[in-house]
């Protein structure tokens, strides 16, 4: 097979060298072939000297980065790929048999696999690919963790019709690559909750949020606490525990639906918890003095750059509505999941909206995204999710 190879502009090499999983295509100068979606191609500086390989795609980023030496990119080279993504989370003690059975296996660029995201929910593994070239090695990929997690694992569901760019004009339909299970319940630090893949946001749980939930157990007794953007409810259940009353909010009826079964499931019917199908911003309009804990974790603002502002105004509008209104001594959990919103920018909307109010607050805690959702160091992209747990005086 013609080996397709790109050369870099002058001076483009330096990202590479440093490591940085993207290629941009404005950095390069010429391309010998005729690359399609998903490619793999053979990157070189513009003195002839190699420096990486990766898959193509047409578009802003052309090449994400898989190796930066020249080795053969096969079913090897991406079971040693995600071995080392499964013996790095054994390490962290997160596959011990124990309180919490799921996790993300891989974590794109964070695991040094672009393009590939693994959760995997009481031995069903869900894969989300972003990329072309990530797809057409689903079979083999879905194939290595059968070879690799053996027994431990029932199934690998393929959820990838919406990550798939959709300018690639490859469709891809969702659905078993290997075995079956009907959904899961899963339990999160003791916590229980029922997974199903087949239907909602990424692969069914917002995982990356474990630990700031657990973070939010050690606040929430005898509170009265306010779950904005509740999804399947994560945080509302950890609340549950030993919270005056929780109350969930979500715009999207089977969000609701999820949230409430995954409360019944731990508390059975319990009246503390109440659900709203409504609009946030239209909800916190008139929450005045009726709660001591509120969760702000709305989806993402921006997915990209050229909205940038819009969403700190975003972010900005929904932090005042909370720190305005939350009782004396209250406690906020806000966060911005969107890449684009650095720490620094998303700390400058909430102190600017926390300014707008007058009221003393301080930080209590900075937070971010749990270990099995890991950030590479030459990619900063990766650390997406930022939070900030305030006291408001
Ligand atoms: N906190 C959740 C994840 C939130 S995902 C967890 O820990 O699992 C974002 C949620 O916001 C989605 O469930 C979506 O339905 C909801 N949402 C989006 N726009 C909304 C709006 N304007 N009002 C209320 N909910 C909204």
């Amino acid at each position: 097979m013609e080996i397709i190879k790109i050369i870099l502009k002058s001076g483009k090499d330096q990202s590479v060298r440093r490591y940085h999983p993207w290629i941009f295509s404005g950095a390069i100068k010429k391309i010998y072939g005729e690359p399609v979606e998903g490619d793999l191609v053979d990157v070189y500086d513009n003195k002839d000297e190699f420096l990486a390989k990766g898959h193509y795609q047409p578009g802003s980023i052309a090449v994400r980065i898989l190796s930066f030496k020249d080795v053969i990119i096969d079913k090897d080279f991406f079971a040693g790929r995600i071995r080392s993504a499964l013996e790095y989370r054994r390490s962290l003690g997160l596959l011990a048999p124990g309180n919490t059975n799921a996790y993300r296996l891989v974590h794109a660029e964070g695991d040094n696999l672009p393009g590939l995201i693994i959760d995997c929910y009481s031995g069903v593994a869900v894969m989300q690919m972003h990329s072309v070239g990530m797809y057409r090695v689903r079979h083999e990929i879905a194939g290595l963790l059968k070879d690799i997690m053996g027994d431990e694992l029932k199934a690998v569901y393929d959820k990838s019709e919406g990550t798939i760019p959709f300018m690639s004009g490859v469709t891809a339909s969702n659905g078993f690559l290997h075995g079956a299970s009907d959904p899961v319940i899963v339990t999160e630090n003791g916590f229980k909750f029922r997974i199903d893949w087949t239907t909602g946001q990424k692969t069914g749980f917002f995982i990356d949020q474990r630990e700031n939930r657990k973070l939010l157990g050690e606040y929430t007794k005898g509170r009265r606490v306010l779950n904005m953007f509740g999804y399947t409810g994560g945080f509302s259940v950890y609340a549950m525990k030993d919270a005056e009353l929780v109350h969930t909010v979500d715009s999207s009826g089977p969000a609701i639906d999820m949230a409430d079964e995954n409360i019944r499931l731990n508390f059975g019917d319990d009246p503390r918890h109440r659900s709203f199908k409504t609009d946030a911003f239209g909800y916190l309009n008139d929450i005045k003095d009726k709660y001591d804990l509120i969760i702000l974790d709305p989806p993402a603002f921006a997915k990209h750059n050229n909205v940038l502002a819009n969403a700190l105004q975003g972010y900005k509008r929904l932090n005042i509505k909370a720190i305005e209104q939350i009782r004396p001594g209250g406690i906020i959990f806000t966060f911005s999941c969107s890449q684009v919103v650095t720490r620094e920018n998303f700390r400058k909307s909430v102190f600017a909206a926390a300014a707008n109010t007058g009221r003393s607050v301080r930080i209590l805690h900075q937070v971010s995204q749990p270990p099995d959702h890991p950030v590479s160091i030459y990619h900063p992209e990766s650390e997406y999710l930022k939070g900030l747990v305030l006291y408001v005086e």
